[in-house]
């Protein structure tokens, strides 16, 4: 804050940031928020003969947004694990990551970075059905990767590291990188697992599926049971509103902070005027009992005694408006008298 009661360049970084920051964060609460209350009143439908039923006597053999929980049955074929004896799922997702160390130059350590060089998602057509077997009926599952939290089970996990000489070390340590290795993962969804979709539940020709719900609903396919997708679901909500409590109270604070010194610098200068007003005021008084016209006055005379000339600055405050006898007959502690800051210094002056 600058003597003139403005805001600083930092403090009004500051305030936009944490303004911009709670904007932000409010929205993400807002749709986290949304998407739980929909959550919430999403229908429980569950897997069993009068599933059929019950769509074809909804109208448009439709329900906008349902949770099913079921276990994973494939439709026609099935994918085998690459790495593990009868493994056999629905989805299958190969990933490559690479590992590395990057030499950070400002924090002079070796940091641990991974990079994803390549991943591969084989699907095929798969439904869920009831968890009892004797109930045939299923439902199909349209667009899985769609879907949010997809948590599939890691399945295979590799790492193969990168084979170091004696060169490349020397290498490593000019360039700033230095390779670790290759994580190579298998994860799946695999049949029987357990399984909670939550979507638009359609009966198409005979066909029930359940597919992307409409703009805004938010599809989820995960092995969590329906509390539990939830509870997380509830707990992200939570931590975005903390997040925006802090941000706004931040940014309140700040604007707080700046208005009120705009504030007490106005009023500061306010009462410099009033005393300079009050001053003059008193020196016409003053004038009128001497029988001095104002004209007959100089500029430059000492504005206590009015008829010798001013001959010293007062410090810190920078006035000069009296005369030296005047100064020293000052009562203590000595005050300028136009503004009534105190003197800590007095600079005589010579005029040549
Ligand atoms: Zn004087
Ligand atoms: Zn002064």
């Amino acid at each position: 804050m600058d003597s003139s009661g403005k805001a600083s360049t930092a403090q009004l970084v500051v305030l936009a940031t944490s303004s911009a920051l709670t904007a932000l964060f409010y929205s993400i609460y807002r749709s986290r928020a949304t998407t739980v209350a929909r959550l919430k009143e999403a229908k429980k439908v569950s897997i069993d003969h009068e599933l059929k039923n019950i769509l074809s006597e909804t109208p448009g053999r439709c329900v906008p947004y349902a949770v099913i929980e079921g276990v994973v049955r494939s439709v026609k074929e099935t994918l085998t694990s690459q790495f593990v004896d009868n493994c056999k799922g629905v989805i299958e997702r190969l990933t490559l990551k690479e590992e590395k160390m990057v030499w950070n130059r400002t924090t002079h350590l070796w940091n641990s970075t991974e990079k994803v060089i390549h991943q591969r998602t084989n699907t095929v057509p798969f439904s869920l059905g009831s968890h009892d077997d004797d109930i045939a009926v299923a439902v199909r599952v349209i667009r899985p990767l769609d879907a949010a939290e997809l948590d599939l089970e890691t399945t295979y996990e590799n790492f193969h590291p990168t084979v170091q000489s004696l060169s490349n070390v020397i290498g490593h340590f000019i360039s700033g990188e230095r390779p670790k290795g290759i994580q190579e993962t298998e994860e799946m969804l695999r049949l029987g697992d357990s399984v909670t979709g939550v979507g638009e539940l359609v009966l198409d020709n005979n066909l029930i599926k359940i597919q992307p719900p409409k703009q805004g609903f938010q599809y989820f396919l995960t092995r969590l049971d329906y509390d539990a997708l939830l509870r997380k679901q509830d707990n992200s909500v939570r931590l975005w509103r903390i997040l925006t409590v802090i941000f706004g109270v931040a940014a309140c604070s700040t604007l707080i902070f700046i208005l009120w010194k705009r504030y007490a610098h106005h009023r500061q200068s306010k009462r410099e005027r009033s005393m300079l007003e009050e001053f003059k005021e008193q020196q016409k008084k003053r004038m009128r009992e001497l029988n001095l016209e104002e004209s007959s006055v100089s500029p430059t005379s000492c504005t206590v005694c009015l008829s010798r000339e001013r001959s010293c600055v007062f410090l810190e405050c920078g006035h000069v408006c009296a005369c030296g006898s005047c100064y020293d007959a000052l009562p203590e502690p000595k005050k300028c008298p136009i503004c009534r800051a105190t003197i800590d210094r007095v600079v005589p002056l010579y005029n040549s």
